[in-house]
C-alpha cells in the first residue's frame, strides 16, 4: 500500500533531498537516511508548505543558522512547513507508532534554558547551538537543522502534532502558520471574546490570525488589507469588516468601526505605515502584537504607547504548543485553513513552486510540494463538498 511505502520495515538507506548551495541554488541530490534520536522519530514527509522565510533562507540565507554561520554551501535542507507519516521510532520513544500520520512545529528547543521551561522554546536561549562540542540538543528544522524539502526528516516528539484521518496532507502542513497567528493572541492574553481585533496584512499568518481571533470569541473582528481576492478569503475565515488600506483612512475606520479604537492589534505587514497604524488605532491599555519582522529600523510615536497605557508585544514563530490549540480548532471545523492553500506541486518541482509562491502568480498564496505519487502539480482541485 502506497501508505505504508517507505516506514517501518519498508525504510530504504538512503533519501532524497533538496539542499542549498550558493544563494537561490538549489539541487536535488542523495543523502543517507538520518537516524532519530532519543526522544526522536523519522518523519517520512508528505507534504510541505513553503513560506516567505523559505524564499529569504534562499536568498539571504537569515534566518537560517547552520553550524553557526550562513547556510549557504553546508548540505543543508530549508523547508520547514511538513507533515508525513512516522516512519521509524527512536530509542524509548512510545508517544506514537510507525504509521502515525503528523505535522510538525518547528522549534525543539534545548528544553533546558530559562526561556524553554517557561514553553517560549522559539527564542531558546541555545538557538542553533546543536553542533560540535556546543550540542545543547536545540533543533529548529529548517533553520538550524534539516528540514522538510526532502523525503524524511528527524522531529523530537514535541514537535509532533497528530493529524485526523480526514485531514488532507495541505491542510495538514497550514498548522504551523495558524499555530503563529495562534501564539500571537496568545501572547497578547488569549481572552479576546467580546474584544475588538484587528489583523493588519492578509498574508498567510494575517489570513488566520483572522480565523483564530474569530474562533476565540473576537468582537469585531477588522482585517486591513489591500488586495481584494484576499480581502475576500479574509471575510470567509470570520471578519466581520474588511478595510481596503488604498482606499480608506484605517485608523478613522478602525475608530468608528470600534467606538474607541481597538482592544488587540495584529500587526502582520511590519513595516512604518502599519506599525504606525497600529498604534494609533489602538485603545488605551489595548495590546500590539508584531507578528511581522520590520526589515529596517522603524520610526513611530513610542511616547503615545506611554501616554495611552498601550502593550507592544513581539512574537517569533510558534511557541507555547499553539499549534496543538490551532489544531483543535482546524480539527473541528471551526475555519477552513485549507482558503490559504492555492496549489500543489510533486516536490521534484520545487523550483516551480517557489516561483509561484515568490511571483504569486495566479493569486498564489500557500504553495505546497508533495512527495505523493501521482501529485501532477498546480492549483488545488475543486474541493468536494461532502
Ligand atoms: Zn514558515
Ligand atoms: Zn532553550
Amino acid at each position: 500500500m502506497a501508505q505504508n511505502r517507505g516506514i517501518g520495515s519498508d525504510l530504504p538507506d538512503k533519501m532524497r533531498a533538496w539542499v542549498l548551495g550558493d544563494p537561490e541554488e538549489l539541487s536535488l541530490i542523495e543523502k543517507p537516511m538520518p537516524t532519530p534520536g532519543r526522544a526522536e522519530v523519522l518523519v517520512r514527509i508528505d507534504a510541505v508548505a513553503i513560506c516567505a522565510t523559505d524564499l529569504e533562507i534562499l536568498t539571504y540565507g537569515t534566518p537560517a543558522l547552520i553550524e553557526g554561520g550562513p547556510p549557504f554551501n553546508k548540505n543543508y535542507t530549508p523547508g520547514h512547513e511538513y507533515m508525513g507519516t512516522v516512519a521509524a521510532l527512536g530509542p524509548g520513544v512510545d508517544e506514537f507508532v510507525v504509521g502515525d500520520r503528523v505535522t510538525v512545529e518547528i522549534h525543539a528547543g534545548c528544553g533546558q534554558c530559562k526561556r524553554c521551561r517557561m514553553g517560549m522554546y522559539t527564542s531558546c536561549h541555545n538557538y542553533g547551538l546543536n553542533y560540535g562540542d556546543q550540542d545543547k540538543g536545540h533543533r529548529a528544522n529548517g533553520f538550524t537543522t534539516d528540514g522538510g524539502f526532502a523525503e524524511y526528516a528527524v522531529n523530537n516528539i514535541n514537535t509532533l502534532i497528530r493529524v485526523p484521518d480526514e485531514m488532507t496532507d495541505e491542510e495538514a502542513t497550514l498548522v504551523v502558520t495558524a499555530g503563529t497567528s495562534m501564539y500571537g493572541l496568545t501572547e497578547l492574553g488569549g481572552l479576546v471574546a467580546g474584544e475588538s481585533v484587528v489583523v493588519i496584512g492578509p498574508g498567510p499568518i494575517g489570513l488566520l490570525a483572522v480565523a483564530v481571533a474569530k474562533a476565540l470569541g473576537a468582537a469585531p473582528v477588522i482585517l486591513v488589507g489591500t488586495r481584494e481576492s484576499r480581502n475576500e478569503i479574509g471575510r470567509k475565515l470570520g471578519a466581520d469588516h474588511v478595510i481596503d488600506a488604498r482606499s480608506e483612512d484605517v485608523v478613522a475606520r478602525v475608530k468608528e468601526l470600534t467606538g474607541k479604537g481597538a482592544d488587540y492589534v495584529v500587526d502582520c505587514a511590519g513595516n512604518e505605515t502599519t506599525v504606525n497604524q497600529a498604534v494609533a488605532m489602538t485603545n488605551r491599555g489595548g495590546k500590539i502584537c508584531l507578528a511581522a519582522f520590520p526589515k529596517n529600523a522603524v520610526e513611530f510615536n513610542l511616547g503615545a504607547l506611554a501616554v495611552n497605557n498601550i502593550y507592544l508585544y513581539g512574537i517569533r514563530g510558534e511557541g507555547r504548543s499553539a499549534t496543538h490549540r490551532a489544531m483543535a480548532f482546524m480539527e473541528a471545523g471551526t475555519f477552513d485553513a485549507s482558503l490559504i492553500h492555492t496549489h500543489t506541486f510533486p516536490m521534484d518541482d520545487l523550483p516551480t513552486a517557489l516561483k509561484y509562491a515568490r511571483e504569486r502568480i495566479d493569486d498564489a498564496i500557500k504553495v505546497v510540494v508533495s512527495n505523493r505519487p501521482g501529485v501532477v502539480g498546480g492549483p488545488k482541485p475543486a474541493k468536494d463538498k461532502t
